[in-house]
This record gives C-alpha cells, sequence and structure tokens, in this order.
C-alpha cells in the first residue's frame, strides 16, 4: 500500500528555475574533432578511393569493369545480376574513378 501523499507547501519550488541548483558532474571535454577517416562517408570514400587506384593498376581493369557493368535501358546495371541495381552501380562508380585516375594520373 503506498503511503498518502503529502500535499505540496506554497513555499515549494514549481519550476525547474526556481529549484536550488547544485554543481552537477563536470561535463566531458569536447570529443576530439571528426576526421575525414573517422566518419562513415569518409571511410567509404576513402575505400572507394583504394579500390579505384587498384583498378587503375590494372591494365585495363577499369574498360573491363566497365564493360561488364554498363547501363541497361531500363537504368539498372547489366553486371549486378544478383540484386538490381541502379546504375551507376559501386563496381561501375569505382571504374569509372579508376578510368579517370588512369586518364589523369596527378
Ligand atoms: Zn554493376
Amino acid at each position: 500500500m503506498r503511503p498518502p501523499l503529502t500535499p505540496v507547501g506554497a513555499d515549494a519550488p514549481t519550476l525547474r528555475a526556481d529549484r536550488p541548483t547544485t554543481p552537477g558532474p563536470t561535463p566531458p571535454p569536447p570529443a576530439a574533432p571528426m576526421t575525414d577517416h573517422n566518419s562513415a562517408s569518409g571511410a567509404r570514400k576513402n575505400c572507394i578511393d583504394t579500390a579505384a587506384e587498384f583498378i587503375a593498376a590494372q591494365p585495363g581493369g577499369a574498360a573491363r569493369t566497365l564493360t561488364r557493368h554498363r547501363r541497361r535501358p531500363d537504368g539498372r546495371c547489366s553486371g549486378c545480376v544478383a540484386t538490381p541495381t541502379p546504375w551507376p552501380c559501386t563496381a561501375a562508380t569505382i571504374a569509372r574513378l579508376a578510368d579517370r585516375i588512369t586518364k589523369d594520373p596527378a
């Protein structure tokens, strides 16, 4: 059985701002700035760049990949057959980037 409720006195603070403040725990220091390699998009970009550099290093690698991963008339990839994938798929994106690296190795 619950104890009876005690009526709140007129002098009891009702708003949070009216309540006495006590020092709370020290907030943690600000986190280190998220670098490109720490973020998910940064890691993905890094993986895509690495894969593109790998394909670019293979003689004819980009062309072979783009021959297989072509845009079909319905807008999907001809090479990604397990799951219908809109073109450019990841493989085509990597191959197109590799093609640019091959043509303009900076
Ligand atoms: Zn594909």
